[in-house]
């Protein structure tokens, strides 16, 4: 047994030491080459550190792959966000208005600022005799002015909406100051008229999307724009805001003009008697947006003879760029902003 045992363990010692495992008389070596190591490590640690840095530097580069995907999504969801947010309101009920396709040749005359004393009851004599129906964006400080001029304007078979009580710019105002603007003037065209409004005009055209959507959801109303401007607020004259308008008007335009300016009231038997000649019929914005057909926009030829094509006045698909000009009573029209009133919807 002695000697089996000591052949075992020679045995086993061989076997081992044939592995590699580590015996004493093997250790040195290692360990005296490993003390050399440490010293040249910076050399060799350098040759090694690059090699951990590639793999190290694969391992980042993924993580950076990696974070890419996070960078782009982020700057992609936002762009992807609005595509869809785009997208998505089109395909529910249309809120904003800047003309309508209609297969006729309609188009709505829509009057702001006002009741004005003097110049909106000239305007209802003209529209009166003709027998034409058209829309007024009111004032609610103005219609509690003149209530009776509101109430005229009704019973003529006109319809009103709001522009709100005191003409502000919206998109830069809290939501309880343009819920003040809103109820106030409903409140006031109720008592003073009888009627519920549906159609809003916010001043200078200026609303944030946000706005646009709260205000439709809270309030029932859509937002109606325009794509035909004279300008009249500049004042230019009767001639000219008749000439830019009978230029650019096409069927499903909706026309801008400001009862409040005497020269716009002048202009409107030349525009009224020349879009009736050309085969026109004037709506309210309301009837006109109940015409609506989801067809392309038709071309103005297969109503009025003459009609016009549109230079400057985009058609309805172009986005709400033509509003940038809203007449106020005193101040110059500030540029709408844009994202408010980008999308048709
Ligand atoms: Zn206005």
């Amino acid at each position: 047994m002695n000697r089996s045992s000591f052949f075992r363990t020679t045995l086993m010692m061989l076997i081992l030491s044939g592995l590699g495992l580590p015996s004493f008389g093997q250790g040195t070596p290692t360990v005296r080459r490993a003390l050399p190591v440490p010293t040249a490590t910076p050399a060799p640690k350098a040759t090694p550190s690059p090699k951990r840095a590639a793999p190290k530097a694969a391992p980042k580069t993924t993580p950076k792959p990696k974070a890419r995907p996070h960078a782009t999504p982020p700057a992609a969801s936002p762009k992807k966000m609005t595509p869809p947010a785009a997208h998505t309101l089109p395909t529910g009920p249309r809120i904003t208005y800047t003309a309508v396709h209609v297969d006729g040749p309609y188009v709505a005359l829509t009057f702001d600022d006002g009741p004005h004393k003097t110049n909106t009851p000239r305007l209802l004599d003209m529209l009166k005799e003709r027998k034409i129906p058209v829309t007024f964006f009111v004032l609610g400080e103005l219609v509690k002015t003149y209530p009776e001029i509101a109430r005229r304007i009704v019973a003529e078979g006109h319809e009103i909406g709001s522009h709100t009580w005191a003409h502000p710019n919206l998109a830069k105002m809290g939501d309880a100051q343009v819920r003040s603007q809103l109820d106030r003037t409903q409140a006031a065209v109720k008592e003073a008229a009888g009627v519920d409004i549906t159609v809003f005009r916010p001043p200078y055209g200026s609303l944030t999307d946000r706005q646009r959507h709260w205000i439709h959801n809270d309030y029932g109303y859509k937002v109606i724009l325009w794509d035909v401007d004279p300008l009249d607020w500049r004042r230019p004259g009767a001639d000219v805001v008749a000439s830019r308008i009978l230029d650019h008007t096409r069927p499903g335009s909706i026309i801008l003009v400001h009862d409040i300016h005497p020269g716009s009231v002048d202009a409107m038997p030349k525009v009224l008697d020349t879009l009736l000649a050309r085969g026109y019929h004037f709506v309210t914005v309301s009837q006109l947006i109940a015409m609506e057909k989801f067809a392309p926009a038709p071309s103005p030829s297969p109503s009025p003879g003459g009609a016009p094509a549109p230079t400057v006045a985009p058609p309805a698909p172009a986005p709400v760029a033509t509003p940038a000009s809203a007449p106020s009573p005193g101040e110059p029209a500030s540029p709408a902003p844009s994202p408010a009133a980008s999308p048709i919807l």
